[in-house]
């Protein structure tokens, strides 16, 4: 079994899910006491979380490079950045290490094509929903048709991530505000929704959504613990530096 290196911290609450999914794997496929062998660097948000506001990206970039190398000195075999919006930095701390990046997106679009889906609606925070490095991967990598909320709703989804869900807050009218949001995408056409924010999933239940949902942190796990245990095909760890 490899030993599946976790950049954690971002935020904690979708961190502890993670470990508890990336365990459950490894126990469903190996039975027993089996568990994971990983390895997390979990950083503390709140630097983090101030730089994104003030967009330093440069800062965050460091202490991603310095969480990776930390991880391949302990032995990790591969790495999870546990959290969509810093992937924005993924190809810099690919670059800083020589062990592989698992893109969270390639995780998840397995799951996408698997339901033989080809528009796909994206939540996230304004970072993942708004700027390349997310749509980009999806579209040009994946050929991916995205649709992402109207401004008013990015925001409010935005919000609820950073106010919310980030700080352990899980309330009842958020999740009817993403119901609403997820409706008016698939009036525009989504076959289903990517959660792209790793706390989404806290807030948001397969059976409060009519469309399928695509629960990053879920997949990135399972294709950890499938990567873990050489069940991965090598298609789906593309090239990230
Ligand atoms: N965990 C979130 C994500 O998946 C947001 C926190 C962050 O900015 O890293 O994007």
């Amino acid at each position: 079994m490899k030993t599946i290196g976790m950049i954690g911290g971002m935020s904690w609450e979708s961190s502890e899910e993670y470990y508890r999914y990336i365990n459950e794997g490894i126990k469903e496929k190996l039975g027993g006491f089996h568990s994971a062998k990983c390895v997390m660097v979990s950083i503390d948000f709140s630097p983090m979380e101030a730089a994104m506001r003030s967009g330093d990206w440069d800062s965050i970039t460091a202490i991603l490079v310095d969480a990776a190398q930390r991880l391949e000195r302990s032995g990790a075999d591969f790495i999870l950045i546990c959290t969509n919006t810093m992937h924005k930095m993924a190809p810099q701390v690919q670059q800083a290490v020589s062990i592989p990046i698992l893109h969270i997106i390639d995780a998840t679009v397995t799951a996408v094509k698997a339901a033989g889906m080809d528009t796909i609606g994206l939540l996230g925070t304004r970072f993942t929903m708004e700027e390349q490095f997310y749509a980009a991967r999806l579209a040009e990598v994946h050929g991916l048709k995205v649709l992402i909320p109207e401004a008013e709703e990015r925001t409010e989804v935005h919000r609820i991530i950073f106010d919310e869900l980030c700080l352990g807050s899980i309330l009842p009218q958020s999740r009817a505000a993403y119901q609403q949001i997820i409706r008016s995408l698939q009036a525009k056409g989504a076959q289903g929704i990517i959660l792209g924010c790793t706390e989404i999933g806290l807030l948001l239940r397969p059976e409060d959504s009519e469309l399928p949902l695509f629960d990053t942190t879920k997949l990135h796990a399972k294709a950890a613990v499938d990567y873990a245990l050489d069940l991965l095909g090598d298609e789906v760890m593309k090239s990230v530096g």
